[in-house]
């Protein structure tokens, strides 16, 4: 708390108090000093780490990832409390699949089963995910790669908040610059918008194709949405054909 907070909650209180008694009472007589208290947060909160994580981390993958393996970005992720859904989180969930994958696949965040279990896409979504993918011929078993813009999850589920994302993205950007995907399908809104730093309308904008780092994305709509409305489908469906197509043109190259 700032000192000048302090005063005014000692002024107010001091004012009741002499308002209750009639009397200014000994323990008000001297005006204390007040200082402001250091800093109460999380690591990384403070303006000055707050810079310091800025200069290590912002738009310098490569450098942050020097050296890394996936397995030790990882443990990093693991120890993170840089956002408050440190405070809340039962599991961090970096992500799930193989090491050079084909396909990246980027969600939104943690649901409960996978705040549970610390595995991404793991609930009803989950094994929609994996359908459709097996759809298309992949698998987090043998060519794909599963992570979210957020490892921790969000309380009730809403959506990250932009400063949750923005605390987060470098552990994405750290990952996609080792794991070097082929391609990436964004699931839903919320990764295609971080992906590309643009506002995309999923319904008006699903199964186009964007590019991050060289790298061809494409939103289609996030499993849960599916879920939801099984209208839907069909034009997931031919999102993931036109992935595909492009997916075996780039791979026969
Ligand atoms: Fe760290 Fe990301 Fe979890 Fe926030 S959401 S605590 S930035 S790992």
């Amino acid at each position: 708390m700032k000192a000048e907070d302090k005063k005014i909650i000692y002024t107010l209180l001091k004012t009741a108090d002499a308002y209750e008694c009639g009397y200014t009472r000994e323990k008000f007589a001297g005006e204390p000093v007040f200082a402001n208290d250091t800093e109460l947060s999380f690591p990384g909160s403070t303006r000055e780490s707050r810079q310091n994580r800025d200069v290590e981390m912002s738009g310098s993958s490569p450098n942050m990832t020097q050296g890394l393996s996936l397995d030790e970005l990882n443990a990093k992720i693991l120890r993170c409390t840089r956002c408050g859904l440190a405070r809340t989180r039962n599991n961090v969930v970096p992500g799930m699949g193989v090491e050079h994958p084909d396909v990246l696949v980027i969600g939104e965040g943690p649901g409960h089963d996978e705040d549970m279990q610390g595995l991404p896409f793991v609930g009803k979504a989950g094994v929609l995910l994996d359908r459709m993918l097996a759809a298309i011929g992949l698998d987090r078993k043998s060519n794909c790669y599963i992570a979210n813009i957020v490892k921790c999850r969000p309380p009730e589920n809403r959506n990250p908040m932009p400063d949750e994302q923005a605390a987060c993205f470098s552990f994405l950007e750290a990952q996609i610059h080792i794991l070097k995907p082929k391609m990436i399908l964004c699931m839903g809104k919320i990764a295609i918008e971080k992906i590309t730093g643009q506002n995309i309308s999923i319904n008006a904008q699903h199964g186009e194709f964007f590019e991050y780092n060289g790298i061809p994305v494409m939103p289609t709509y996030h499993p849960s949405a599916l879920l939801r409305n099984e209208e839907l489908k069909r034009p997931a469906w031919e999102d993931l054909k036109k992935f595909k197509r492009r997916l075996d043109a780039i791979k026969a190259n």
